[in-house]
């Protein structure tokens, strides 16, 4: 009997692990067959000026559509697409799209910053900063509309690297964010060896601040953590009216999240930038 429930385990085991294999197979697939169409489907979700409801950018949001139509998350496929050393030339799709919607809202007079995601890897790419260069010049896009987002452990995992590269956008003029901000190695020293512009609380933070005291108070610190570095604010997951009113209490500026609305086709997030905008410049 024993030996029989062994085998069952094992047969158990073998047939999930299997159905896991089949399942990174396909995405595998389809996500070489994306790439090679240059097919990526990118969200843009915007972010909102809380004072006035404008919107005053938006973020790139990665995604992969089945043939069913079906969208992929990315968390999904981000860490596959590093692992096979695909990552550099997603980025540099995604980097395209974004900046080619930044092309088209400036094309109507709506000068909007697009900020995209950069996994570490790409970071450490020697020709990283090339890319975006060229990404920028195709696109005729000024370089203040773009923002980079990187997490704290892409910082710290090769700092000087990663250091030289940042500055050398910077000096470019695009803008570097801080992104999940709280979430990962925190030393705070990293915050001012760094061009950084930008600093987005995580939405774990975000989420929790109406539970108590202390979570209210960890938003706090960053808020004002932020502020005595010059680096504005940006807090997302924001899902409810009084995260927003307690945000405003706290004179955080700028809010992403559901309440305002979720990430969208290009062709929305067009419309959107459209009808919520204050027709200047807002970058
Ligand atoms: P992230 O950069 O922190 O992006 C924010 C995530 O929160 C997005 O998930 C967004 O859809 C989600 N979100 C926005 N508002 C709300 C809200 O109110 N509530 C909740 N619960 N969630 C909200 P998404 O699109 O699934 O992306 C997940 C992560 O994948 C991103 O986290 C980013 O780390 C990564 N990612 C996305 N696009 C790219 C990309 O082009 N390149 C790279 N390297 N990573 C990407
Ligand atoms: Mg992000
Ligand atoms: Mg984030
Ligand atoms: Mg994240």
């Amino acid at each position: 009997r024993a030996k029989n429930q062994g085998r069952n385990t094992v047969c158990f085991f073998s047939q999930e692990l299997e159905a896991e294999l089949m399942k990174r197979h396909e995405l595998e697939l389809l996500l070489r067959e994306t790439l090679d169409a240059d097919a990526l489907t990118v969200f843009f979700q915007p972010q909102i000026a809380i004072d006035s409801g404008c919107v005053c950018g938006f973020e790139a949001l990665v995604r992969l559509k089945e043939k069913s139509g079906a969208l992929v998350a990315p968390q999904e496929f981000i860490s596959l697409a590093e692992e096979l050393g695909l990552i550099d030339e997603l980025g540099e799709q995604v980097l395209h799209k974004s900046c080619a919607f930044g092309r088209r809202l400036l094309d109507q007079g709506v000068m909007l910053k697009v900020s995209v995601n950069v996994s570490s890897q790409q970071l450490k790419h020697a020709l990283f900063v090339d890319q975006v260069a060229r990404c920028l010049e195709k696109h005729k896009l000024p370089s203040r509309q773009l923002e980079l987002e990187v997490t704290e452990s892409a910082l710290v995992e090769s700092f000087e690297q990663v250091q030289c590269k940042l500055a050398e956008l910077a000096d470019m003029g695009v803008t570097i964010a801080i992104d999940d901000f709280g979430t990962g190695y925190s030393s705070l020293s990293y915050l001012k060896v760094f061009p950084l512009d930008v600093l987005k609380i995580d939405k774990s933070f975000i989420q929790d601040m109406g539970t108590g005291e202390h979570h209210f108070g960890i938003v706090q610190t960053i808020v004002l953590l932020a502020r005595a570095l010059g680096l504005k604010l940006v807090a997302e997951g924001v899902e409810t009216d009084s995260q927003v009113s307690e945000l405003k209490s706290l004179k955080c500026d700028v809010a992403q999240g559901y309440f305002y609305a979720r990430p969208m086709d290009s062709q929305s997030a067009f419309k959107y930038a459209l009808a919520h905008s204050l027709g200047k410049d807002q970058v």
